[in-house]
């Protein structure tokens, strides 16, 4: 992983190697971090940040339900990013990682008297997921639900549950996992959303399953509205999953991603074999999904802070 020189921490922008801290930090033994990642898009010679305000309320958010006592204004985080743009003189793409973690050496998963503080990191540009069709394996590790953890707060310790599935999907050869909830709807993939064509449908589970509120998916449904395509928020069981056209995966590290295949059933058709590309919807999505974080649809140009 390439990360850039310069940092945020300790309430500072400082060079990656002063970044350290206990091996002992309450954070790293019980995963006790809340997160986002937010792409930083380079074109003509500035850095769009795409949905930046969206992705700082669902950081706060996620603080809140974790009861840290941790919280920085909008103006301040945006403050901070755009010096750490500056000072790594970005001109590509890129990822940023900010998160909340308490580097108090404590034992103990309880948060009494613990403090905790904003850290940030930028990497290199990677496709997290192949540009052409994955392949997808249903896990045997179910979602947890909202009553043990939190679904909706992006929250370092609950991605144990994604680590599980992604390891079980690539040891058994697929690219990536689909985690059905305790009732058996399939809810989302290990750091994606999905959506699916399925009988003329447009289906994607309800915000309130076990998932995450992901913002690429909140853009993809406001771009198929501009086309007075409406998408159905339902249940969407194992047997909707194997017989749809299209399976889609959204997020900021997945962008637009497609199924070419679940539990080696072809998606989109009965024909046998490999890849047979992005269907329509997937061709669709991308080419506007791109035209909006490289600054060519003034409609959306709010949802980039440019640097
Ligand atoms: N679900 C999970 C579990 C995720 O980790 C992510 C990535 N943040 C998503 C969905 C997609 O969310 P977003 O589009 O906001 O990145």
């Amino acid at each position: 992983m390439n990360i850039y020189p310069f940092v945020y921490f300790d309430g500072q922008i400082q060079p990656l190697g002063n970044a350290n801290i206990s091996i002992a930090s309450n954070s790293l033994q019980y995963g006790t971090t809340t997160f986002c990642g937010i792409r930083g898009y380079y074109d003509e010679g500035k850095i769009g940040l795409f949905r930046l305000e969206d992705h700082y309320q669902r950081f706060m958010d996620s603080s809140k339900i974790m009861g840290f006592n941790y919280f920085i204004d909008f103006k301040d985080f945006e403050s901070i990013l755009k010096a750490m743009v500056q000072k790594n003189e970005l001109k590509e793409d890129f990822y940023i990682r900010p998160f909340i973690f308490s580097k108090d050496q404590r034992l103990g998963p309880k948060p009494v008297n613990l403090t905790f503080e904003l850290a940030i990191f930028f990497v290199k540009f990677e496709h997290y997921f192949p540009t052409n069709g994955m392949r997808l394996m249903i896990s045997s590790w179910r979602k947890f639900s909202d009553m043990s953890f939190s679904t909706k707060a992006k929250t370092g310790g609950c991605y144990v549950n994604s680590f599980l599935a992604t390891g079980e999907a690539i040891r058994c050869g697929y690219d990536e996992a689909l985690l059905s909830d305790q009732e058996g709807g399939i809810v989302e993939a290990s750091v994606a959303n999905i959506l699916i064509s399925y009988r003329n449908k447009l289906i994607t589970p309800p915000v309130g399953a076990a998932l995450l509120d992901g913002i690429t998916l909140r853009t993809v449904i406001e771009l198929l509205k501009d086309e007075n395509i409406s998408v159905s928020f339902e249940k969407i069981d194992r047997s909707m999953i194997y017989s749809c056209n299209e399976l889609i995966l959204t997020g900021t590290a997945a962008q637009i991603s497609y199924a070419e295949s679940v539990d080696d059933r072809i998606i989109g058709g009965l024909k046998e074999g490999k890849d047979h590309g992005p269907g329509p919807l997937c061709i669709m999505l991308r080419e506007k999904f791109d035209a909006i974080v490289r600054r060519k649809n003034p409609k959306y140009k709010h949802w980039l802070t440019v640097v």
